[in-house]
């Protein structure tokens, strides 16, 4: 389903349609003046600061999220981007002069900026605003028309950003198409000159085989297990604390949470009563009663996430209900490295502790797996953070505060092998829906 804003009842749009019509608005030229860029994001600042209601109404809906957790993590997040990139836009499109070898004379060189042309941006659900607006805020920087793709499985959301979007951008350089897998295939028939896609990687395949077929360069933004390795000698309620908050944020449903901590014995019977004590500190005696603490998002994820809960020794948590998609966050001690929990990426509020000798077994258990989308670690040891930085290849890399890393503005966030290709955020997002020109002058005269 596409929305637009539209006097009189337009028959239904095929994505053929779709694409058409914003490709010849791009050929205009209308979308390349900063005037036009700045404005698409002033506007779209605008509806959420006015329409954040329908939007936190959404999120509550699809996600039982909370309405400061929906600000913080979904509108806000999304105004500092966009405020973020207004400050800096001009600077970020200004050529860059390059230094040219001495034989070439009195030549000079530098780049530009070219907007890309029409970008595909296809979301996930589990934070299903900020996931589509993010991408688009930068591919509209970048001067280009935008076909938006939220998640079918966020339906509230979808829909609220299907019907607010149109209603504030320039509709014949945006539009958004509803849909789940029919629609999805429909679009990536398609060609684009750029597709953002976050989600699984197994869709991540898909999508990028569909793209190969135009030579569309792709984004992709996956996930994985991201592991937190705490070191001896930490202290364990600082380090509960902020585990606890990064993990159990969105009841796990976070791309970026600590998937499972590594820690040698020790340290581990420390932290499992520590984080008992967070877990209450955060949602109180019975997580299921706080309004701070969401749901899962389906009654399949449900399913999935409950089968791994026989892992290990439950420190905290276990209890659970399907009716109202509710699982108590959770800390599962003692859990063996092949357990079915450390098989696939949780994504849902359970934590395993796995238990390593120290930093050579936990940098050799992290190199054994696929590359992480994160990669936390607890210790104020300068030789461990040199090791973990120089022996370990991971998305991005936090130290004593996980998930933190991707509110820093100009920070690229992105993936590495099976967590994800390509970045973006701030002027890595003008990197990523441009291409940069290289042009060489010298004079005739
Ligand atoms: P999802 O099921 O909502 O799928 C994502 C998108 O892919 C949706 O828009 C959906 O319609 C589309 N899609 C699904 N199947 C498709 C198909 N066969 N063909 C074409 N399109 C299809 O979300 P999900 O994949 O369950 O999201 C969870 C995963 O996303 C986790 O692995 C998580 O770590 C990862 N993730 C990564 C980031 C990041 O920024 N790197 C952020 C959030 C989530």
């Amino acid at each position: 389903m596409v929305s637009t804003v539209s006097t009189t009842p337009a028959p239904a749009e095929t994505p053929a349609d779709v694409v058409a019509r914003l490709r010849a608005t791009f050929r205009t030229g209308r979308t390349r003046p900063l005037a036009w860029r700045t404005e698409q994001l002033r506007r779209l600042r605008r509806m959420l600061t006015e329409e954040g209601a329908e939007l936190i109404a959404a999120l509550h809906a699809d996600l039982g999220k909370s309405e400061a957790e929906a600000r913080r993590t979904e509108i806000d997040f999304t105004v500092r981007e966009i405020d973020h990139t207004l400050d800096h836009l001009d600077q970020w499109l200004a050529p860059r002069p390059a230094p040219v070898p001495a034989f070439l004379g009195d030549a000079t060189a530098w780049t530009v900026l070219d907007p890309l042309g029409v970008v595909l941006v296809i979301a996930p659900w589990n934070y299903p605003a900020q996931l589509l607006l993010a991408p688009v805020v930068g591919a509209l920087a970048s001067g280009n028309c935008v076909v938006a793709k939220p998640s079918e499985l966020a339906p509230a959301t979808s829909a609220a950003l299907a019907r607010l979007l149109p209603r504030h951008l320039d509709t014949d350089a945006v539009a958004v198409v509803e849909g789940g897998v029919p629609e999805t295939t429909a679009l990536l028939e398609q060609r684009f000159d750029h597709i953002l896609y976050t989600g699984n990687a197994t869709v991540g395949r898909v999508v990028m085989t569909a793209a190969a077929r135009h030579l569309t360069p792709v984004t992709l933004e996956l996930g994985g297990k991201s592991p937190a390795f705490v070191d001896a000698g930490t202290d364990p309620a600082v380090v509960a604390a902020r585990l606890a908050a990064g993990k159990f944020l969105n009841a796990g449903q976070t791309c970026v949470a600590p998937d499972y901590v590594l820690t040698d014995p020790g340290t581990a019977r420390a932290l499992e009563a520590a984080l008992a004590d967070a877990v209450r500190g955060l949602y109180g005696p019975d997580p299921a009663a706080s309004p701070e603490y969401g749901r899962i998002v389906n009654e399949r994820h449900f399913d999935r996430l409950t089968a791994l809960l026989g892992s290990g020794r439950t420190v905290v948590g276990g209890e659970h209900d399907r009716a109202t998609r509710y699982i108590a966050p959770t800390v599962l001690a003692e859990v063996p490295a092949d357990a079915p929990v450390m098989r696939e990426e949780i994504f849902g509020p359970i934590l395993p502790i796995v238990e390593v000798a120290g930093v050579d077994e936990a940098i050799a258990f992290i190199n054994g797996r696929e590359k992480p989308l994160a990669l936390y670690a607890f210790t104020d040891s300068a030789e461990v953070r040199r090791r973990l930085t120089a022996e370990t290849s991971s998305g991005g890399l936090g130290f004593g505060l996980p998930v933190a890393h991707l509110t820093v503005p100009d920070l690229p966030f992105g993936g590495v092998g099976e967590s994800g290709m390509g970045r973006y955020h701030g002027h890595w997002s003008i990197e990523t829906f441009s291409h940069r020109k290289a042009v060489l002058g010298k004079p005739l005269g």
